[in-house]
């Protein structure tokens, strides 16, 4: 424990020593893992190419520093608890010792068929702790997983299956999603009429009918029957692929982000016990899929890594009703709860009522991540929730960063809504503008850049390393270029201001979509707003808020008015909306952000080419809208 960071001024001293030094202070937080072979030199790096790597020539199994590591200090702990979706279903806990047996047992079936060190696998599964048991038995190997969501199309699936040459893919039956049961199985036999793999293996969760493909198809349960429970972990290199994910493709074509072994496990491990603050005995809870980044760092690895307890939950916030989040925290003792503003926003529509019935005095640290948190859902969060007394960490990252990288240290950095507040040890971002030169000192705004490497960086896009280039490190010489607007204020803190491309310009005022949907979501019968810009002849652009609200007894017309008004008062006349549409939904990724390109092409009137939607939600959201366009 000694990383962890205590107070305020440890903080600053830590990042200072993290910028002054950056390889001793790396060195010092890697000598806590477990190394095969330890490494020549700790980094080696130029953003041209880009060729990042961290910890050369370093020999180690990720697994081993969550299994083995574990097993003789902490075996007994509970590694998962499992809540399932039906809240009478029995959940399940499964502690590192039986974590290990597990991943183990499902290592040597993979071996057995014939998966190898470097080979693709697609694990499209349910959250159930086998998700997990998957993860880990790739990594074990040395296979490199890649985590389908499993609520996307066969035809997303078959894309990400081609795109990375997989051999395998893992799966269920079906999943248990809220009131529906959905036919997972039958997704991938849709998919693999496209493209093929060697081997699909079936997890048996729902107990529904599937057809099984002779040969091809296997039962987990049958093929983990009577498996040794021994397996040797394989050693792989610290710059070995430990995954490939795709983004959410908020903003186009999703991309094949690698994360590579070494750098990933100490920045994860690192990351989740500062952030969080995470105690040994606590139990953590993060609510998102294991699809997405953030299940890969902050509900497998990195708490796994830090031998923390963390909870897995395979249902949906609002099933049996909307008090789900609420009872899973009171049955568990839950003492970090991390979640998206998404779902913050979703559960406050629903007012305070589902939250009275249960005892949150457990919980200790509430996190956010995915999008920008507006002050109304951040104070909502905070007086509701956390009751006032528990921090919100309110965290900045990308799939991309593979670790969070801008957010305060819980219970320690001074929190203020909206604001990530300050980076992490280790990351040195940089605040440009247009033309790429760095704007120094506080009350700055532009983009988002990072000017050093940090362990956890995305190293390329798989089979597509120019695309990887491009993206990240060409719009500003040697810089990693988030996408992202920022702005530092008076503090030294950072506000993220939303998408650059998503950047309004007014009259020659730039505005967030961020903070223009702050304010309107002030309004106390907005439930949640998406703004974005479209060519206007006057002021270069204007503003399109779409807002989904509860009307009560206000005509559309008083209530846009009120809204203008709202937003007026708060940031001024500048930032009013032209045009507000009232929706009933928002076009969204299936990790739940909103997706701001769509919107801009309905508000300028170019609806025939939207892009690549396959991340969609609900796509007849998108119809209405185009209909009720104003
Ligand atoms: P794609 O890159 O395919 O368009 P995406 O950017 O949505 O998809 P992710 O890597 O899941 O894919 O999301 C990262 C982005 O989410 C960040 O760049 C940022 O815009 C937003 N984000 C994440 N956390 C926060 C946060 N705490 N505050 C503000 N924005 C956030
Ligand atoms: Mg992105």
């Amino acid at each position: 424990m000694s990383d962890r960071i205590h107070t305020l001024s440890g903080y600053f001293h830590e990042y200072q020593k993290s910028v002054a030094q950056p390889e001793e202070f790396w060195a010092r937080i890697a000598d806590s893992f477990h190394w095969k072979k330890r490494w020549d030199k700790v980094l080696d790096w130029n953003f041209e190419e880009p060729d990042v790597k961290w910890f050369v020539n370093a020999k180690l199994n990720i697994t081993e520093n969550i299994l083995e590591r574990h097993l003789y200090t902490i075996g007994d702990r509970p590694a998962i608890i499992w809540e399932p979706n039906d809240p009478s279903e029995a959940g399940r806990t499964l502690t590192y010792r039986e974590l290990h047996t597990e991943v183990c047992k499902f290592s040597n079936v993979l071996q057995e068929k014939g998966i190898k060190k470097g080979d693709r696998v697609i694990i499209y599964m349910p959250m159930i702790p086998e998700a997990a048991v998957a993860m880990l038995a790739c990594a074990r190997i040395g296979a490199v997983h890649s985590v389908v969501f499993a609520g996307f199309s066969s035809s997303s699936l078959a894309d990400r299956i081609e795109d990375c040459k997989a051999k395998a893919v893992l799966t269920s039956d079906g999943n248990f999603r809220g009131s529906k049961k959905i036919a997972v199985k039958a997704v991938v036999d849709e998919a693999l009429e496209k493209v093929t793999v060697d081997t699909v293996i079936v997890y048996q969760r729902t107990h529904q009918e599937v057809s099984m493909k002779s040969g091809r198809d296997f039962w987990w349960h049958e093929l983990v029957e009577g498996v040794s429970e021994q397996h040797e972990a394989v050693e792989t290199d610290s710059e070995d692929m430990l995954f490939i994910l795709y983004t959410s493709g908020s903003t186009g074509k999703p991309k094949g982000v690698v994360h590579t072994v070494g750098g990933y496990m100490v920045y994860t491990k690192y990351s989740f016990e500062n952030v969080f603050q995470y105690t040994p005995g606590d139990v953590y809870w993060c609510t998102a899929d294991v699809g997405w980044i953030t299940g890969h760092s902050y509900i497998v690895y990195g708490p796994l890594l830090a031998g923390a307890t963390t909870l897995m939950f395979e249902g949906v916030p609002t099933f049996p009703d909307a008090g789900r989040f609420w009872s899973v925290v009171e049955k568990h003792k839950v003492n970090q709860f991390y979640t998206a503003p998404t779902a913050i926003r979703a559960l406050q529509a629903h007012g305070t009522e589902p939250i009275e019935p249960y005892d949150l005095s457990s919980l200790k640290v509430l996190g956010s991540v995915g999008e920008p948190i507006n002050e109304e859902a951040w104070n909502w969060y905070h007086t509701h929730v956390g009751k006032s007394r528990c921090p919100i960490v309110d965290t900045w990252w990308q799939t991309e960063t593979g670790g969070i990288l801008v957010s305060p240290i819980a219970g320690i950095t001074p929190t203020k809504p909206a604001y990530a507040t300050l980076p992490l040890p280790g990351i040195q971002l940089c605040i440009v503008d247009a033309e790429g030169n760095e704007l120094k000192g506080n009350s700055v705004e532009g983009n988002l850049c990072i000017k050093f490497p940090w362990p956890s960086m995305i190293r390329t896009t798989y089979g597509d390393h120019e695309r990887c280039k491009q993206t990240y490190f060409s719009t500003y010489k040697d810089m990693y270029f988030t996408g992202d607007g920022v702005k530092r204020d008076h503090d030294g803190y950072y506000r993220i201001l939303g998408r650059v491309d998503d950047v309004i310009n007014v009259s020659g005022h730039r505005m967030g979509t961020a903070e223009v949907e702050n304010a309107i979501n002030e309004h106390p019968l907005v439930v949640e707003s998406a703004v974005v810009g479209y060519p206007h002849e006057v002021k270069g652009q204007g503003i399109y808020a779409y807002v989904i609200c509860d009307m009560k007894n206000r005509t559309e017309e008083n209530l846009t008015n009120e809204i203008k008004d709202t937003v007026s008062k708060i940031i001024g006349p500048i930032a009013k909306p032209d045009k507000i549409q009232i929706v009933s939904g928002l076009p969204k990724t299936r990790s739940g952000k909103i997706m701001r390109r769509i919107l801009r092409k309905v508000a300028e009137g170019t609806v025939d080419n939207l892009g690549d939607t396959s991340t969609l939600l609900d796509p007849e959201v998108v119809q209405e809208i185009i209909e009720g366009r104003q």
